[in-house]
């Protein structure tokens, strides 16, 4: 009498139609690399049924930013759909510039996780920091033992896996809103820009990674297709979603085990939110700074924004 776990697994290796044994033999006599992907396959129905091949992916966006905005009390800023609008973290520049430095590193070099922003680099900042969620870890995962081999291996038994963009803005504290109107005029008009930003970074977690996620080879052959893993490339891959993470604290000190992650944050997530980033600059960003240096200067003359809560930002 076979053990379950193999029994199971010899009973659907090709769909139901061959005899146990027989096809248990014949798995036995291939050749590893094509043992490995087949052992552990259900029946193309059951696997259907069990979800392998389908993708895992779910978006997740966390805002680091706790407060609501209160936009009726400011300037009209026009906030991107699928944004929820946050009061940003006030800091001085110091502080900003330290912010900006601060990803879920190591990175592949050249690549950036963090949108970078032109107006950033002075007055406004917004920070996107990707990374993967496995809600439920222990039991999204078993070893498995298979026979003829000897190094432990696991498999993923699916269940979702996040794909997480942590969204935090800063602006300079020198233009907190309340301060005078131009400042409020000034903060509606760089927050504007860094809520594009935001925006930018959430369609990334929604649409772009999801998709790019499906065509990746790792995350094909062991997530989507479900194929065993050896123990220890688990351990280096995944095995640090085991725990549940912070990404704020994480910045600094990450933790190993964590390998597909930082794979993908290089090839895929790190390269397009640069060229989202780069993409939106070229777009607007002379504009808002213009517009920004136009207020500031008419204050130096003496006159400020003559606009109030609800009024246009863009208009004197
Ligand atoms: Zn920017």
């Amino acid at each position: 009498m076979p053990r379950p776990g193999r029994s199971s697994r010899a009973t659907s290796a090709r769909g139901g139609g061959a005899p146990e044994e027989g096809t248990w033999r014949e798995l036995q006599m291939s050749p590893p690399g094509f043992f490995r992907g087949m052992t552990l396959d259900l029946g193309s129905a059951l696997r259907a049924a069990a979800g392998v091949g389908a993708s895992p992916f779910t978006p997740r966006i966390e805002y680091l930013n706790p407060s609501p905005l209160q936009p009726e009390r400011l300037p009209r800023i026009q906030i991107p759909s699928g944004v929820s609008p946050r009061m940003p973290h006030f800091v001085d520049t110091d502080r900003l510039i330290r912010e900006k430095s601060r990803q879920l590193p190591p990175l592949a070099s050249g690549s950036s996780v963090q949108v970078r922003g032109g107006l950033a680099i002075t007055r406004g900042l917004t920070m996107a920091h990707f990374y993967l969620d496995f809600p439920d870890f222990g039991a999204q995962w078993r070893e498995v033992n298979l026979r003829g081999l000897t190094e432990p291996h696991c498999q993923f038994l699916g269940g979702n896996i996040q794909v997480v963009v942590a969204i935090e803005v800063f602006v300079l504290e020198s233009y907190r809103p309340e301060v005078d109107s131009t400042n409020s005029a000034i903060f509606a008009l760089v927050l504007e820009h860094e809520l594009h930003h935001v925006r930018d970074s959430i369609d990334l977690a929604v649409s772009f990674m999801p998709a790019r996620l499906l065509g990746d080879e790792l995350s094909r052959r062991y997530l989507i297709d479900r194929q065993s893993i050896e123990r220890r490339s688990l351990s280096y891959y995944f095995e640090g979603h085991r725990l549940p993470r912070n990404v704020e604290t994480e910045l600094d000190q990450p933790r190993s085990g964590l390998g597909f992650e930082t794979l993908v944050r290089g090839s895929i997530w790190g390269p397009e939110a640069s060229r989202r980033a780069d993409a939106l600059h070229a777009l607007e960003l002379q504009r808002y700074a213009d517009r920004i240096q136009d207020l500031e200067r008419a204050r130096v003359n003496g006159r400020l924004w003559r606009g109030g809560p609800g009024g246009d930002p863009w208009r004197d």
